[in-house]
């Protein structure tokens, strides 16, 4: 059992509306939309922000971030906005490493 929200939606105890996954990598929609479209790019392993990444995790970061253009397109987007929350004074509310991925309207929201 874990308390960390994320974790408990990669072990399957909470639904998500998933859009990719692989071992090391789950994409799913955020339940609290802030865009028409709005998803999540998160490691499977417990990382809890991008400040406590280690040099171990370059190639997932990478393979990470260039998931966002290739899920963006498939779901239809012709651009989008990028964000990673780090650490409560950055707006941080899940303590699982996560990329926000914002698109299809013209205001996106600026937080
Ligand atoms: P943060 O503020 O940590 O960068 O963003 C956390 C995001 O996770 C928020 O946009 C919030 O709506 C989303 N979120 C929180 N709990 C859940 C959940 O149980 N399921 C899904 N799909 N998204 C969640
Ligand atoms: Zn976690």
């Amino acid at each position: 059992m874990t308390d960390c929200i994320f974790c408990r939606i990669i072990n399957g105890e909470i639904p998500s509306k998933n859009i990719y996954e692989d071992p090391e990598i789950l994409v799913f929609h955020d339940i609290r939309p802030l865009a028409p479209t709005h998803f999540l790019i998160l490691p499977k392993k417990h990382i809890e922000s991008l400040a406590t990444c280690e040099e171990s995790s370059e190639s997932l970061l990478g393979r990470m971030l260039l998931l966002a253009p290739k899920l963006a397109f498939e779901q239809g987007l012709k651009g989008f906005r990028t964000m990673i929350n780090t650490g409560s004074e950055g707006g941080q509310e899940v303590f699982h490493l996560h990329i926000h991925v914002f698109g299809g309207a013209k205001t996106l929201p600026k937080t």
